[in-house]
């Protein structure tokens, strides 16, 4: 079956299907001397969620950090709410069920509850009740904990992972992932990238139907293929082909600790992605000399209310500090798209992708802004640290968002709190119309780095994912090439630098067109920062703008995409 080539890389191993928490259970009547054995089965599985929570709430910590764990104390509180065990026990005695058909009524009708609340923050219980609940079934049911099961070369199959999934892989065992939905930008995608576990998305629902648990599979993320039950003969090719890819990782290796140069000699800078404190550490591994953006909504995900500016602050700053002098673009908060904060309340829109997000909402609620830029100009004391605006579309917004960044250093000032005064200040290229606009936009500005999974999207009008339409995100459309190519030039005009920071930088096959096209700055996941500084060796920038020229003259992608194809180099 083919997918999306999310995440690069070959996998062969078993398939572990993520199940769908599904709250449900089988009724069995029970006679009166039941009971009591009902009662103490049903303690007993109280007892031992309380114990798996505990553990998981202790191993998020180490893994994750104390915030992120705090989930798991809630849900221990949920699991020994006495209302809730009444109504249990009362469903066993009372009306003679079972201790799972008591279990799911009383989860129901206290998630009814919950859902109907007014209260925003007590509607986003009933998720929690749910999941605790699908818990405690579990375990009465006398099934295991899968997280806790895996063996140590599982495939997870899942429709899709949410961040927080996708971050709890135990990537001493996962080896691969595969999901339903998603795209190569969806942000599980990206966080595969980060981990660098080779990831297949976006294969459509009913794949699930044919995948069984225990299957053998092979995961190819480099072309998005998957196999299952493969035959000897194919299990032999990808065994030759995983043992070459293994050999290719140890060649990269030794481009973790020099500088990215082309063929001239010419330092170019190849720089990573990252979405939290987590992910610094493969980065630096994978040879990353610098954060080109760092994607701040993780923080302000998976919680219940708005991290304060001391929060940030103290992570911004983590993240600066082990960067050392490294530079690092911290972006400002970019929700709203495919990236929703439950307890924040925000109107049902028909376009989410083109509505109140971003920069628009920070713009419109400074009382959510401010204290995130304040917490970025605190950090920026301890290290090279850059600031970078999502979504600009208009010349105003620059101006606004930059005024509020004045007023936030004036009040550091006269707080006596240290900061950069001189942080650079840039935006992401992502809408077209700032494109039109980029000399003036250049003015106000130091950088600009180039969001081509948002500007593709917006360019090309196409939901970034979407699957069946996928093949019009594509970075070789000529209308693609040339507004990455307007965008540099503005800058090249205005003496500011121009980055790239969307997944077009990490291609392989657009890299000379990039480099040719005069881009300064790659940035990317950290997955293919060695392979991109041992391409940029091979060619001279000279070489590369001839290439880029031919690319501008063409009409369709299928060319652009046969052009790079044919001057493709490589090391082999
Ligand atoms: C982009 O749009 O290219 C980008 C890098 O931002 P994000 O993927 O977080 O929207
Ligand atoms: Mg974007």
């Amino acid at each position: 079956m083919r997918g999306i080539a999310a995440s690069p890389g070959i996998a062969i191993g078993t398939a572990v299907k993520k199940k769908d928490q599904a709250l449900q259970a089988d009724q069995r009547e029970i006679s009166s001397e039941e009971v009591e054995d009902e009662l103490q089965r049903l303690q007993e599985g109280l007892e031992k969620a309380v114990e798996e929570l505990k553990k998981l709430q202790e191993e998020t910590k180490e893994k994750l950090g104390p915030k992120e764990a705090e989930i798991f104390e809630a849900h221990q509180m949920l699991v020994q709410d006495p209302e809730m065990v009444k109504t249990v026990e009362e469903g066993i005695k009372n009306q003679q069920k079972n201790a799972e058909k008591a279990l799911e009524e009383a989860i129901e009708q206290y998630a009814s509850l919950m859902a109907g609340l007014e209260d925003e923050y007590m509607q986003a219980r009933e998720a929690d009740i749910r999941d605790v609940g699908a818990r405690v079934l579990r375990i009465l049911k006398g099934e295991s904990d899968e997280e806790a099961d895996l063996s140590p070369d599982s495939i997870i199959i899942a429709r899709d992972l949410t961040p927080s999934d996708t971050a709890r892989l135990d990537k001493d065992k996962v080896v691969a992932f595969v999901t339903a939905d998603g795209s190569r930008t969806s942000h599980s995608a990206i966080m595969a990238r980060s981990l660098g576990i080779p990831a297949v998305v976006g294969l459509g629902r009913d794949f699930l139907e044919e995948v069984e648990d225990g299957m053998q599979v092979i995961v190819d993320g480099n072309q998005g293929e998957i196999f299952f039950n493969p035959e000897e003969k194919k299990l032999d090719e990808y065994r030759e082909k995983l043992a070459e890819y293994q050999k290719e990782k140890e060649r990269l290796a030794r481009f973790k600790d020099v500088k990215a140069v082309t063929k001239d000699g010419e330092e170019i800078e190849v720089v990573g992605n990252i979405g939290n404190t987590e992910d610094v550490k493969p980065l630096l591994e994978q040879g990353g000399e610098g954060i080109g953006l760092f994607r701040t909504e993780f923080l302000y995900m998976d919680r219940d209310e708005l991290p304060g500016e001391e929060e940030q602050f103290k992570a911004y700053r983590e993240v600066v500090q082990a960067m050392g002098d490294y530079p690092v673009i911290i972006r400002t908060l970019d929700i709203g798209g495919d990236k929703d904060l439950p307890y924040l309340e925000q109107p049902e829109e028909l376009n989410p992708f083109l509505g109140y997000r971003a920069i628009r909402l920070c713009l419109d609620q400074p009382e959510i802004f401010k204290p995130q830029l304040r917490a970025i100009l605190r950090a920026s004391h301890y290290g090279n640290v850059k600031i970078m605006y999502p979504m600009i579309a208009t010349l105003e917004e620059v101006l606004a968002a930059n005024r509020l960044l004045k007023e936030s250093q004036g009040e550091l000032k006269a707080e006596g709190v240290p900061f950069d005064p001189n942080m650079e200040k840039g935006i992401m290229i992502e809408v077209p119309g700032a494109v039109m606009i980029a000399d003036a936009l250049a003015r106000e500005l130091d950088f600009f780095s180039i969001g081509t999974n948002d500007l593709i999207q917006y360019t090309m009008a196409v939901d970034r994912g979407n699957e069946k339409i996928a093949y019009l995100h594509s970075p070789y459309h000529p209308g693609v090439l040339r507004l990455i190519k307007e965008t540099i030039a503005a800058g090249q005009r205005n003496n500011i630098w121009v980055g790239m920071c969307g997944e077009a930088a990490g291609d392989e096959l657009l890299m000379p067109f990039l480099l040719g096209a005069g881009l300064d700055e790659f940035s990317m996941s950290a997955g293919s920062i060695l392979r991109i500084k041992e391409l940029l060796g091979f060619w001279t920038r000279e070489e590369a703008r001839e290439i880029a020229e031919k690319a501008l003259e063409l009409k369709t992608e299928a060319e652009v995409k046969k052009l790079l194809q044919d001057n493709k180099r490589t090391a082999l």
